[in-house]
């Protein structure tokens, strides 16, 4: 067994996975209790009646060629929270082992943990900046199974450095997993740490559509892993995680003509982003604008309600983060279309 899968759960990985219908879609299908007809008014490709794929080739193939992977290293899930949930269900002993989070950050891996009964240590990022403390992450680290780092990070922000990131994983090599998740990362311009894998065996990424492609309904997350870790997944993964309607619309949605179509749209974003930085940043009710890689704004506000009142006053709803630890008076204001963005400025300005 490689060392990796011997962080996994030793139940998980002698666990006989579910015996779902084979797929052969060379024969007619007699061998899934299914209805033969299509429910009246089902004009989709594949067929409502059917059971999908349990890891759609085309998808997982479409994925591979977005994010510049092979396919054998994917897995496709119910965004990248099903992800982030398989993860922690495969690694973690119920009452036995933990997960690092870095807190302020993402909330799913802290739930997903307490869900599985695993414990969540915390070691917060650092005051300069919301940087990560790598000592502090390491010696966690290495008495647990899975270190959850966000990067940009949700709801500071920012990028976290390549090189914390490479050397945290490597100083954890044999126990534990580096869950890096890149949810916001095509807002950053960076490249992907997936192009590391190889010298990194226990490195997981987590992409996802839900941003920069404008799919967040379709539900649609990848986690980029070695071979073993994804082989692993794949026999706890519900037996057909991805509904074939969603398969059928996400290829149809990231063609080439989408994906330019998206790579327009992050400019936008970008260029508004600034203008919501500079404007923020002066206006006197706001004490600080943190510097984002991502498709959002954390704001410090000197009277948070007030701020959340005015948006609200003409329509517009951002996030309160004012009672989280350490985001005292803070707002994540998501960037929105021009028009949105300039309702909003406005309104604050008013205020
Ligand atoms: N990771 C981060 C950092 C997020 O902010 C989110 C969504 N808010 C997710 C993962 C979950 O994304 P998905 O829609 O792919 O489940």
């Amino acid at each position: 067994m490689s060392s990796v899968l011997s962080l996994a759960r030793p139940d998980i990985l002698e666990l006989q996975p579910y015996q779902h219908a084979s797929w052969d879609p060379s024969l007619e299908r007699m061998h899934a209790n299914e209805m033969p007809w299509r429910a009246q008014g089902d004009n989709t490709g594949a067929g409502l009646n059917r059971y999908p794929e349990p890891q759609p080739r085309a998808l997982v193939e479409r994925m591979a060629r977005l994010y510049g992977v092979p396919a054998s290293r994917i897995l496709v899930g119910r965004g990248s929270d099903e992800a982030i949930d398989l993860l922690v269900r495969a690694f973690c002993r119920a009452g036995a082992d933990g997960v690092v989070i870095c807190p302020p950050t993402f909330g799913f891996y802290k739930v997903a943990a307490r869900i599985q009964g695993a414990a969540v240590t915390e070691v917060p990022l650092r005051d300069d900046g919301f940087r990560l403390d790598t000592p502090g992450v390491i010696e966690a680290g290495r008495r647990a199974k899975i270190v959850f780092l966000c990067s940009p990070n949700n709801p500071t922000g920012n990028l976290l450095d390549e090189a914390d990131l490479i050397e945290t994983c490597r100083a954890l090599a044999g126990s534990a997993l580096l869950c890096v998740d890149e949810a916001y990362l095509e807002f950053s311009g960076r490249p992907s740490l997936a192009a590391r894998l190889d010298g990194l065996p226990n490195l997981v990424i987590l992409r996802t559509l839900s941003k920069a492609y404008a799919l967040a309904g379709a539900r649609c997350g990848t986690l980029v892993a070695s071979e073993e870790i994804v082989g692993l997944l794949k026999r706890i993964i519900p037996p057909y995680a991805i509904p074939s309607s969603t398969v059928e619309e996400v290829l149809k949605l990231t063609e080439a003509p989408q994906r330019a179509i998206a790579t327009e749209r992050i400019r936008t974003i970008l260029a508004e982003r600034e203008t919501m930085r500079t404007r923020l940043a002066a206006m006197p009710g706001v004490e600080r604008v943190f510097p984002s890689d991502a498709n959002f704004l954390l704001v410090r506000c000197r009277d948070a309600r007030r701020v959340l009142e005015a948006g609200k006053s003409v329509g517009l709803l951002v996030r309160d983060f004012s009672s989280a630890p350490r985001l005292e008076g803070c707002l994540r204001i998501t960037i929105g279309t021009p028009e949105q963005n300039a309702r909003l400025l406005a309104a604050l300005e008013r205020t």
